[in-house]
């Protein structure tokens, strides 16, 4: 069943009992039965109804083999909270369908209240690549689960795109923060990977220095993973699109970073740029 059809059929009671499983999810890897019976205000009755209509509807994960019951929110959960999060802030009236696929989130083209078209990108670290977790995971005392991961990188993207946007740069426009989702203005254009024909690719390319200056320079960041995959161009302006692993990476991200675009302009576009020059134009 799509995503949108299962945050509909989630009623207050049911979506009270996802929030409980939530919250217990940094204490608990699996939340007992008993705990949620006692802690909640359902009767045995009701809690047994709710939880099959979770279940039933995958948005909950039930333990059977610890000798007693026990439950754990998915990521789908997660998703209906965003969902009906943003729903509830009036940021996202419907969500449609998904539109991009990444390693570490599903990206689903989604209506505001005025019948908009906007993107909301659900982050889900750990769900594919333990490379992923690993990376994101700088708690010295590791094991952070990946809910709470996940919910991080949300956060961290949406303060990366709000400082740039504020500043000026050429990002999607943030409009609104779910649990692990953001909800974010659509580029309708295509991936510079996709090598589209460009007026003037000199001016594009000064463009996308400029947004890794500001990055740079008002935001304190660094991309961390800028690739012709990671810009979208349309009209022959690039948009510098998923900022989740952006940080005060040492200089070396920044050189990385840069080589792969300067690189990919010299081999698609002849163009000729050196990146020392360029370095100093950024840190300058
Ligand atoms: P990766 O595997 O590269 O780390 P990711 O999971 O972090 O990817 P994004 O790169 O942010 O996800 O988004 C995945 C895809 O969704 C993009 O390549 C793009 O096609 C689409 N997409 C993301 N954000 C937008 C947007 N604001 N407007 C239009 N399309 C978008
Ligand atoms: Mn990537
Ligand atoms: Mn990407
Ligand atoms: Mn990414």
């Amino acid at each position: 069943l799509p995503l949108s059809n299962r945050a509909s059929l989630v009623g207050p009671p049911e979506f009270s009992l996802l929030k409980f499983l939530l919250r217990n999810s940094d204490s608990y890897e699996l939340v007992p039965k008993k705990k949620i019976q006692e802690e909640t205000e359902f009767n045995p009755t009701q809690l047994e109804y709710y939880l099959a209509k979770l279940l039933k509807l995958k948005l909950i994960y039930h333990e059977k083999n610890l000798g007693y019951d026990a439950y754990k929110i998915t990521f789908s959960g997660i998703d209906v909270i965003s969902i009906k999060k943003l729903y509830e802030s009036r940021i996202l009236k419907s969500l449609s369908t998904i539109i991009g696929e990444g390693k570490e989130s599903e990206v689903y083209a989604g209506y505001d209240f005025d019948d908009n078209k906007i993107v909301v990108k659900f982050h889900r670290i750990g769900r594919t690549s333990y490379k992923s977790l690993r990376r994101v995971n700088k708690d010295p005392y590791g094991r952070k689960s990946w809910v709470r991961l996940s919910i991080e990188n949300a956060e961290a993207e949406y303060k990366a795109l709000t400082c740039m946007w504020k500043n000026g740069a050429r990002v999607p426009r943030p409009i609104g923060l779910g649990v692990n989702a953001i909800a974010m203005e659509l580029i309708d254009g295509v991936q510079l990977s996709e090598k589209p024909e460009l007026g003037d690719p000199e001016k594009v390319l000064d463009e996308i220095i400029s947004t890794i200056k500001i990055a740079y320079t008002c935001c304190k960041i660094i991309h961390g993973d800028l690739s012709p995959y990671n810009i979208m161009v349309t009209n022959d302006i690039p948009y510098i699109i998923d900022w989740p692993q952006s940080s005060r990476a040492s200089e070396e991200t920044l050189y990385r970073d840069l080589s792969h675009i300067i690189s990919f302009f010299e081999k698609e576009y002849e163009i000729v740029r050196e990146i020392p020059q360029i370095l100093s134009y950024i840190r300058g």
